[in-house]
């Protein structure tokens, strides 16, 4: 088996934060931006722990500052993703950061981004989705803007609403009526929690924000009455190991919590978050669960299977990623 060319589906990343620190390096000489200060000697991007890490991800977002940067991102990072077998990918997006949340900007860019999409499914295969995102550190108000541009501009590429973000700023209460207002849309939803916040942070999210995905989740692991109603309401984790040990939410590969989680019959999936931020890929999460967990062939086409089911595009895309997991005939 090989761990790159192996077929994969993953639903948990952040447009911006897979940027290869050499796109991003290009952007700030072309415009002149100096953000020297966030690369590492090897190139890489440089942080202390979570809360430098969103400071450094928001210095790298100043180089993205129109809608033909991100559809270069988006081309980019395609690129780099399909590169490790990945036919199916969803990916967080902030009006924040595109157009400052004002919604004929955000209609300008998420054109943008919808046709370099066009173009990579086109030419590599892999098919994008985009999930609008609030960025809870900036708070419930200016989490509304963002709801209101999900709603107005959900449809074929955007498929989804979600919060990001510090997890430790507010309750998810605060936060519902953005929620609310994207479910009455229509709109399916995601939020994180539970990578900072514990089991408590991960039942309010589902009794608040009426989630079906909860982004991470692995605090759940401490409190066996929410993985009942986690198994009772049939909700999914987006689950970043490589994330999560990188930014030490768990003390290593070892005590992961993902095995747990899935023998107690969790709907967990695997993706990478912001994959150059954390070292990681497909790849490298792939071969570290096999190498961690003994996890083979079996388990990842269950996760595979796991997150297309809980993919958040209609029924049609589905039908065409499932046969690009198919095994070559
Ligand atoms: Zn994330």
């Amino acid at each position: 088996m090989s761990f790159q060319t192996l077929p994969k589906v993953e639903l948990h990343t952040h447009l911006e934060g897979c940027a290869p620190p050499a796109f991003i390096r290009g952007l700030a000489a072309e415009k002149k931006i100096d953000i020297s200060g966030i690369f590492a000697d090897d190139g890489g991007y440089a942080f202390r722990d979570f809360d430098h890490f969103l400071q450094v991800y928001e210095a790298a977002c100043t180089t993205l500052q129109s809608p033909e940067d991100f559809r270069r991102l988006t081309m980019a990072v395609l690129e780099e993703t399909a590169a490790h077998g990945v036919v199916y990918m969803e990916t967080f997006v902030s009006p924040d950061f595109c157009g400052g949340g004002d919604l004929a900007a955000w209609k300008d860019y998420l054109a943008a981004m919808e046709d370099a999409a066009q173009e990579a499914e086109d030419k590599l295969g892999i098919t994008l989705k985009g999930i609008v995102t609030g960025i809870r550190h900036f708070g419930p108000e200016a989490c509304k803007p963002a709801a209101k541009c999900a709603a107005e501009t959900f449809g074929d590429f955007i498929t989804g609403y979600g919060m990001a973000g510090g997890e430790m700023v507010g309750r998810p209460a605060d936060y519902a009526y953005s929620f609310d207002m994207a479910r009455e849309a229509g709109i399916p939803l995601t939020c994180h929690a539970g990578e900072w916040g514990g089991a408590t942070m991960v039942a309010e999210t589902i009794r608040d924000l009426k989630v079906a995905r909860i982004g991470h989740g692995i605090g759940a692991v401490d409190d066996p009455a929410l993985i009942d109603e986690i198994l009772e309401k049939d909700i999914v984790l987006e689950v970043c190991p490589g994330s999560n040990v990188v930014l030490k939410a768990v003390n290593g590969w070892n005590s992961h919590p993902i095995a747990k989680l899935r023998d107690a019959g969790v709907k967990v999936t695997v993706s990478t978050d912001d994959p150059p931020f954390f070292h990681t890929t497909m790849t490298a999460e792939y071969a570290m669960l096999h190498q961690t967990f003994g996890w083979e062939e079996e388990e990842f086409a269950m996760l595979n299977k796991t997150a297309l089911a809980a993919a958040f595009c209609d029924d049609a895309t589905k039908a065409r990623v499932a046969k690009r997991l198919e095994p070559a005939q």
